[in-house]
């Protein structure tokens, strides 16, 4: 691995810098004294961009807010003037959705090319580093065992997920992919991708984020699985890890393709496990709910926890391959149990105002 060194001669850009994975690659920029042009839908928003001014002025590095929507053409050509770098953290990650061709695949996958299409005009953006995800790699758990050696890596590609079934990793894969036959259509720009799997730890300041990592520890520390949770496993990153393996993808000189990132696989039930360790007394789950019954009323209760979805996720192992992200970030990862309290006391210190 080439030498880590933060440059701070020419502006980012960061896209989506309200969200929770954004608020920690702002913050770690600017202590590291860049200066940074961080786009928002709504710069006068002071409730979500107060915490992003308040980085700005105790910092050392320099904050610029411009107003720009993935949807908008060219939205992002002002904010990129001049910059070396571009981070596009921003895409909509909601489970919940009306129209998932609306809500979900026209932001992320037009707002991708919206924003390479910026890219490719300007003429100082060197590379671009992309926030995908793990779900651009497999869709459902069932996923693992088809992978080579039952392992996935970033070799592998999402290809069960569609409109109708886990729309968000269908988004995410979409907008990946675009990047990449975007990236591989020129010379000029250089395309690295960090795909973490599910993101905890605390949010960097400001309002609770909207984030669906969020609403998962609310429910399960706000008593919402007092009488059970489903035997889901997942990856597990803390968002910090995720900002700074960013930050690496960025500056290091030969960072290249794919990046799966997490600490360890875990189920939700292990999460209520890391709370109660601390509060005892919190209404946490303390047990799985059999696969039968899931299937059974799941999809009455919960819109995503089809019968599709169950089968091919609950109770069903998740196995994948972070070692390319020790060995060419150089991520030395931190405990996600800690993040998910560290979590769990943000949530509850909101709640009391
Ligand atoms: P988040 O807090 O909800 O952030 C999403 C960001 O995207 C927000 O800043 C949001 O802006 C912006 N956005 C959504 N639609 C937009 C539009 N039409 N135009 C402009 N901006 C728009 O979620 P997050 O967890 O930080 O996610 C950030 C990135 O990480 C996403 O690409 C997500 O897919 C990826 N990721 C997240 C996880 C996870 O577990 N959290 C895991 C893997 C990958 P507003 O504030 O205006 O809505």
């Amino acid at each position: 691995m080439t030498e880590f060194k933060i440059n701070t001669d020419k502006p980012v850009l960061v896209t989506g810098a309200t969200g929770y994975v954004a608020g920690w690659i702002i913050h770690d920029l600017l202590e590291a004294g860049v200066e940074v042009n961080a786009t928002v839908r709504d710069p006068n928003n002071a409730a979500k961009v107060g915490h992003l001014t308040r980085m700005g002025e105790e910092l050392p590095g320099t904050l610029t807010l411009f107003k720009a929507d993935l949807l908008q053409d060219g939205a992002f050509d002002e904010a990129m003037q001049g910059c070396g770098i571009v981070f596009h953290t921003a895409s909509p990650y909601t489970l919940s959705v009306a129209d998932p061709q609306k809500d979900l695949v026209d932001p992320a996958l037009n707002g991708t090319r919206n924003l390479l299409g910026s890219v490719n005009r300007s003429e100082s953006v060197e590379r671009v580093v992309l926030t995908s995800s793990c779900v651009a790699v497999y869709g459902d758990n069932a996923d693992c065992a088809k992978a080579p050696n039952g392992i996935l890596t970033e070799a592998v590609w999402n290809t069960s997920s569609s409109l109708d079934h886990n729309p968000y990793g269908y988004s995410k894969t979409l907008a990946e992919r675009a990047a990449w036959e975007m990236a591989d259509a020129q010379d000029r720009w250089h395309l690295v991708v960090i795909n973490p799997a599910g993101i905890y730890g605390p949010a960097v300041g400001g309002p609770v984020p909207t984030s669906e990592s969020f609403n998962l520890i609310r429910q399960i520390g706000g008593g919402d699985f007092k009488t059970g949770v489903p035997h889901y496993e997942s990856g597990k990153v803390d968002v910090r890890d995720v900002a700074e393996a960013h930050l690496r993808g960025a500056y290091l000189p030969d960072a290249q393709g794919r990046h799966m990132l997490f600490e360890k696989s875990g189920s939700l039930l292990g999460m209520a496990d890391a709370i109660r360790a601390k509060y005892p007394d919190a209404p946490l789950p303390t047990k799985t709910l059999p696969k039968w019954l899931l299937w059974l009323v799941g999809p009455l209760v919960n819109k995503a926890m089809t019968r599709r979805f169950v089968s091919q996720n609950i109770g069903i192992e998740w196995r994948a391959d972070n070692s390319k992200s020790q060995r060419e970030l150089g991520i030395s990862y931190r405990s996600t149990d800690d993040g998910v309290v560290e979590m769990h006391e943000q949530i509850m210190a909101a709640a009391k105002g």
